[in-house]
């Protein structure tokens, strides 16, 4: 799918970030033009240096020869670091530009896109594949430049010597272009394939070493094993399918200057056309720029490489970038909200499944009311939450806040509203204080931030720790419990103070005694609040306003505990089935 975007339309897409670096890219050029235009007229130097100099042993000229040499160097020096410095400049800053573009539209990809990629593979491209552009960008280009001035130039030093013989050399340059064209697109091809290889190398590295219990218990080391070997190997496979591609071009293009030189000098030295004879200073000239000229010959190839390396590289990156974002055309902003919550006839389908995972959904809560939601696991518990967010979007129906759609509200003014302590907490390695605070650095103070840890029970482990609220947790907290994590996230649910809060399983990480003091902490927390509390254990949610029964993505009852106990229903069920559990264990 990919390879078929022209390299043109992605060199002229690329161009666009180039463009506001125009005069250092010019700049650049200028010194690589510069650069060969010194190296070609050295060439030409060689017909006064053979003529003057040895021939006619001018004293004049001889005595000049190292300072024109001198000023020479030193010029070619100088374009040298112009073309290199100011080319490099472009690249980094194409990078930076790049890298930024990335990272953005990564917040703000949809969750559905987060369930499809791994973090290996979207990790490499924004470290990988926009590397591969910088070189593309810089040493390339400038190779390039260098080479086809140094070439043109050349063939100037020829056609001045001696046309007639230039134009016989020139007969060969389309035979090396069609080589150059074939070899850089198949090495095109394979370089996106390198670079896909890679991705699943780095997901694969980064499984094992946040799994690493997981493989060593269960003996995953020989699986994982022959995973990453795989697909290093298609790595190392597709790399030499390049290298044998680059080295054959090289060799074929030497090939044909081989016999073009050869047959050259023959022309030159044994011909009886007198046209083709030169004197000693124009033979010398004209021999060494013809054997000048294999050399940007050469570079196009291998440069070639890497230009088709960027291009794939560039490709992946735009691929990306060309990702849609979140939905967010909603005008209304949703602030001051009472907190009314209510789906109607709500649908659900994830992209990824075949079928809908919710059915039907139609509730409402009352403004600062408890709904909590049961229901064995996989009813789509959590799935309903996190439509409230706007993670995914329905199917068909409705979802109101207030009785506003949030289809037609902000993003951003509909998430300000809600405050959400998930399944998974998640925490940065950064401080105690900046998790709790996550988000509102600036606008909070610190005594607010202690407030909600004490608030959330969290205080009293944090005064223990070494640094107290500014003690680092290490990566997603790994320094802490699980339930000192759990409180973490409950202070920074407080702490956001939203009037709609969502409680997936907040506790389930806690035995039952914490369970019991957290539970203060949560009454805290859901006091004013619009709330959903989806809970494993029935215990925690006995006193809810209101409970409803999930199972296979439908509703399927909704009272208090006593009212769903005296039906005997679903909700008995399962207070039944866990208190046998709890009773078996106990025993
Ligand atoms: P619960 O929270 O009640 O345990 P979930 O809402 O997590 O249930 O899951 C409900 C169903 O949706 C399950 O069958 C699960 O396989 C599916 N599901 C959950 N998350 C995703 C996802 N990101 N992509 C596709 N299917 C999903
Ligand atoms: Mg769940």
């Amino acid at each position: 799918m990919l390879e078929n975007t022209s390299g043109f339309k992605i060199y002229c897409r690329l161009l666009k970030y180039v463009l506001p670096y125009w005069w250092a890219f010019a700049l650049g050029v200028l010194g690589s033009i510069a650069f060969s235009g010194i190296d070609a007229y050295f060439i030409n130097f060689m017909k006064p240096l053979m003529n003057k100099g040895l021939v006619a042993r001018d004293l004049q000229f001889l005595k000049s020869l190292p300072f024109t040499i001198m000023f020479l160097l030193m010029l070619r020096g100088i374009a040298s670091f112009v073309s290199r410095y100011f080319m490099s400049l472009v690249g980094r800053d194409v990078v930076q530009t790049l890298r930024n573009a990335m990272f953005n539209h990564l917040l703000q990809l949809p969750a559905a896109y987060y369930d499809l990629t791994t973090t290996g593979q979207l990790l490499s491209k924004i470290i990988y594949n926009v590397d591969q552009v910088a070189e593309a960008c810089t040493n390339a280009i400038t190779v390039t430049v260098r080479s086809f001035a140094y070439i043109i130039f050349l063939l100037l030093v020829m056609l001045f010597t001696n046309w007639r013989l230039t134009l016989f050399y020139l007969v060969a340059t389309p035979i090396v272009a069609i080589v150059i064209h074939y070899a850089g697109r198949r090495m095109r091809r394979l370089s996106g394939k390198v670079q896909n290889y890679l991705g699943n190398v780095s997901h694969i590295s980064e499984e094992a070493i946040e799994g690493y219990q997981t493989v060593k218990i269960f003996g995953g080391q020989s699986y994982e094993q022959q995973k990453f070997y795989a697909y290093n190997r298609h790595n190392r496979d597709q790399a030499m399918k390049i290298i044998f591609t680059e080295s054959l071009s090289t060799m074929l293009i030497l090939f044909i200057g081989a016999f073009v030189l050869s047959f050259s000098i023959y022309l030159i030295t044994l011909s009886k056309t007198t046209a083709l004879h030169l004197n000693a200073g124009n033979f010398v000239a004209m021999v060494t720029a013809m054997l000048a000229i294999f050399k940007p010959m050469r570079n196009f190839t291998e440069v070639n490489n890497v230009i088709q390396k960027g291009l794939a590289g560039a490709q992946s990156v735009f691929a990306l970038l060309d990702k849609p974002v979140e939905k967010d055309s909603g005008t209304e902003i949703l602030q001051d909200i009472k907190g009314e919550v209510e789906y109607h006839q709500v649908d659900f389908k994830y992209q990824t499944q075949t079928t809908h995972t919710l059915h039907n959904i139609n509730f409402k809560i009352t403004p600062g009311k408890t709904v909590a939601l049961v229901g064995r696991s996989g009813g789509g518990k959590t799935t309903l939450v996190n439509l409230l967010p706007r993670f995914y979007d329905i199917s068909a129906g409705e979802i109101r806040i207030d009785g506003k759609n949030i289809a037609n509200v902000t993003l951003q003014s509909l998430r300000e509203n809600i405050a959400i302590v998930s399944q998974h907490v998640t925490l940065f390695n950064d401080t105690i204080a900046h998790n709790i605070a996550y988000g509102s650095l600036e606008t909070v103070s610190r005594s607010n931030i202690k407030t909600a840890a004490t608030a959330a029970n969290a205080m009293e482990f944090i005064v223990k720790l070494p640094q107290g609220l500014d003690t680092l947790i290490g990566e997603n907290g790994v320094l802490l419990s699980g339930g000192q994590r759990q409180r973490l996230a409950i202070a920074r649910a407080i702490l956001k103070n939203a009037p709609i809060l969502i409680l997936d399983e907040a506790t389930s990480a806690l035995d039952t005694e914490s369970e019991r003091y957290i539970q203060q902490a949560m009454r805290k927390l859901v006091r004013g609040r619009t709330t959903l509390v989806i809970a494993h254990r029935l215990s925690t949610v006995e006193d809810a306003d209101e409970i409803m029964v999930m199972a296979q993505g439908k509703i399927v009852e909704v009272g208090t505990h006593h009212e769903l106990l005296a039906k005997k229903g679903a909700y008995t069920d399962l207070y039944n089935s866990q208190f046998k559990v709890y009773e078996n264990t106990a025993s």
